[in-house]
């Protein structure tokens, strides 16, 4: 479903310029919408905090790593500064460089209770006007 995902939030976040990279994709297990919904938290953030960049671009890659699939979702926009990473996860928390984009700062609360219910990994990497990548480890099997 990724595919649709990506047009779905290109078209709400209005960034038809952006290029987005699907590189490898693999499957993972969970109900479909919450896996879902854990994406569309995901890919949306990186779509919409890269549409003001000159050449915006997000990659969407899934590899193999012994007993887990890695997902890494890497966009090139605003980034976060280091020191509100911590924060990220927090109920209504929006970054200080946050305020041109619409948003309420749940999005993230909303995939960190998935992750944590499905028992994924989440590890949050971002340098400040360079860009963001989420990582999600999902145990291979249930
Ligand atoms: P919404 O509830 O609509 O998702 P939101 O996008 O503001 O609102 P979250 O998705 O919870 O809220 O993200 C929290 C904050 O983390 C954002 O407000 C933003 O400051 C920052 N953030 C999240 N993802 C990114 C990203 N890919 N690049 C830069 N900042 C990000
Ligand atoms: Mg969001």
């Amino acid at each position: 479903f990724l595919p649709q995902l990506v047009e779905f939030c290109k078209l709400r976040y209005e960034s038809d310029k952006t290029e987005v990279v699907l590189s490898s994709l693999l499957p993972v297990y969970g109900e479909k919408t919450i896996i879902y919904q854990l994406f569309q938290n995901i890919v949306g953030n990186a779509i919409k905090y890269s549409a003001k960049v000159d050449n915006p671009c997000v990659r969407i890659e899934a590899v193999m790593r012994h007993e887990f699939v890695c997902y890494s979702i890497s966009d090139n926009g605003i980034g976060i500064a280091k020191e509100e990473i911590k924060t990220v996860f927090d109920n209504f928390k929006r970054m200080s460089n946050a305020s041109d984009f619409e948003g309420s700062g749940l999005g993230l609360t909303i995939v960190k209770r998935i992750v944590d219910r499905l028992g994924i990994q989440i590890e949050v990497e971002s340098e400040l006007n360079v860009g963001t990548t989420i990582y999600l480890w999902f145990p291979n099997e249930v």
